[in-house]
């Protein structure tokens, strides 16, 4: 797989994290000319783009400039693809020449591909080598990945760059908990990658096995494709069961990958060498400033196969361009990706995610790792089909008082979120697990 590079020195992986917030901006705008420059003349989607609007991409110099574009969003990739099946017309290179094809989980809807050619998955592989060594990953540690390897980017883009950082890879997967154990402790597994749910699943079958993950070898676990790795409570909470340092990774099918958190773990911070970030009001289309939570819009700056003109990735962050204590200078999400802005509830006019919820429950003792927000009949007004409350179920931790739990909980969810919810705690166990992703909200007419 990929050749080995070495680091420019023993805190950072590339010479661009630490470039001046000017030096990255003359980087974006000599990136972003040229990348439109090719997305119009080679990509048929976009060359009709700008036809209709009459515009010549060339005539797009300045990073400000891209609001004249109108965002593209995952309708427009998924007719693209209905219209000209399989491969829809985005495409910037012969289908020969494409190294890697990955697929949208089609958990919602039908399947979409999307395409990376072998110097966009160098480039892919070289990012998330800049992750790890971030986190404190070295030649010789011994990684086990526990991202999913079917329909899914996470297993291979982890595998690729731990490789090439040059620490020792065991592509596990996702299935079969007690193995995973095993294998962790009988080979003395130092780094970990996987969803959040998973590793709070894993140690806490480990301890049900006998084996004390806080006593494993693990001292780095990068977590993904779950919103957790950003909440605060959720990552405490792997912290202590498993004594290591738990890191967020943010990435999505269109963008793998976009950031990641550094040790001071305060947000991951985007690669903005890669990517041309906005964060807009998702009413408005408007930019909003600093510290204002608004939607994340991404233009790929050097992506060869594929490449997306502002994307319109529906997750919700707080951007702050600061510079880090870490000393890297690109900009972080404050807190991680709050939600999406489609599973953003409306409770009696307060807006919420369920990342808030989350926060909330693993705050409290008492509770086991799992819960659900289930939104149905029994929370709507029967004439406005608006919601009064939310529905929410617990698991108790054996010795708990369940009705305690409920009073606290309550409490908590209308003090912090100015939320009515109905809690129901239920035993340990009784909620599913998930290894790959989980399901917390549940939505019924
Ligand atoms: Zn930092």
């Amino acid at each position: 797989m990929s050749a080995l590079r070495r680091p420019v020195g023993p805190v950072f992986w590339d010479s661009c994290e630490t470039w001046s917030r000017d030096e990255l901006a003359a980087h974006q705008a000599a990136s972003l000319t040229r990348q439109l420059a090719r997305v119009g003349r080679d990509s048929a989607f976009y060359r009709r783009r700008f036809a209709e609007l009459g515009l010549d991409p060339r005539d797009l110099r300045a990073p400000e400039d891209l609001a004249r574009l109108p965002f593209t969003r995952k309708a427009d990739y998924s007719r693209s693809i209905a219209e000209s099946p399989p491969w829809g017309d985005f495409l910037c290179i012969p289908r020969e020449r494409l190294a890697r094809i990955h697929f949208s989980s089609g958990t919602t809807a039908t399947p979409v591909p999307q395409f990376w050619s072998q110097a966009d998955l160098e480039r892919w592989a070289d990012l998330y080598a800049r992750y790890a060594y971030a986190q404190g990953v070295r030649p010789g540690d011994l990684f086990q990945c526990l991202f999913t390897y079917t329909w899914f980017v996470g297993g291979l883009g982890a595998t690729a760059g731990y490789q090439r950082l040059g620490a020792t890879v065991i592509p596990a997967g996702s299935q079969e908990t007690e193995r995973q154990i095993r294998t962790l402790f009988e080979f003395g597994t130092t780094v970990l990658c996987g969803t959040p749910s998973f590793m709070v699943h894993l140690g806490e079958t480990a301890r049900g096995m006998g084996f004390d993950p806080a006593a494993s070898k693990v001292h780095s676990i990068t977590v993904g494709g779950e919103p957790g790795g950003g909440i605060s409570a959720t990552r405490r909470r792997i912290e202590e069961l498993w004594g290591a340092r738990c890191y967020d990774a943010y990435g999505s099918l269109e963008f793998q990958t976009i950031g990641f958190d550094c040790p001071d773990q305060s947000g991951p911070h985007v690669a903005e060498d890669f990517v041309y970030a906005e964060v807009v009001d998702p009413d408005s289309g408007e930019p909003v400033p600093d510290g204002t939570p608004g939607v994340l819009v991404l233009t790929h700056l050097d992506k060869e196969a594929g490449p997306l003109v502002r994307w319109w990735t529906g997750d919700v962050v707080c951007r702050d361009s600061a510079p880090c204590a870490c000393g890297r200078r690109h900009a972080r999400l404050l807190g991680g990706v709050r939600g999406r802005a489609d599973d953003m509830l409306v409770v009696r006019g307060i807006n919420l995610f369920p990342s808030a919820v989350e926060q909330v429950v693993r705050e409290q003792p008492g509770l086991g790792g799992e819960y659900r927000i289930v939104v149905d009949g029994s929370v709507r007004n029967a004439d406005t089909g608006l919601l009064n409350a939310i529905r929410l179920q617990v698991e108790a931790e054996p010795g708990s008082d369940p009705a305690r739990l409920v009073a606290v909980l309550e409490d908590a969810l209308k003090e912090r979120l100015r939320v009515r919810a109905r809690v129901e705690v239920l035993p340990l166990g009784s909620l599913p697990r998930e290894t790959h992703k989980a399901r917390r909200l549940v939505v019924e007419p």
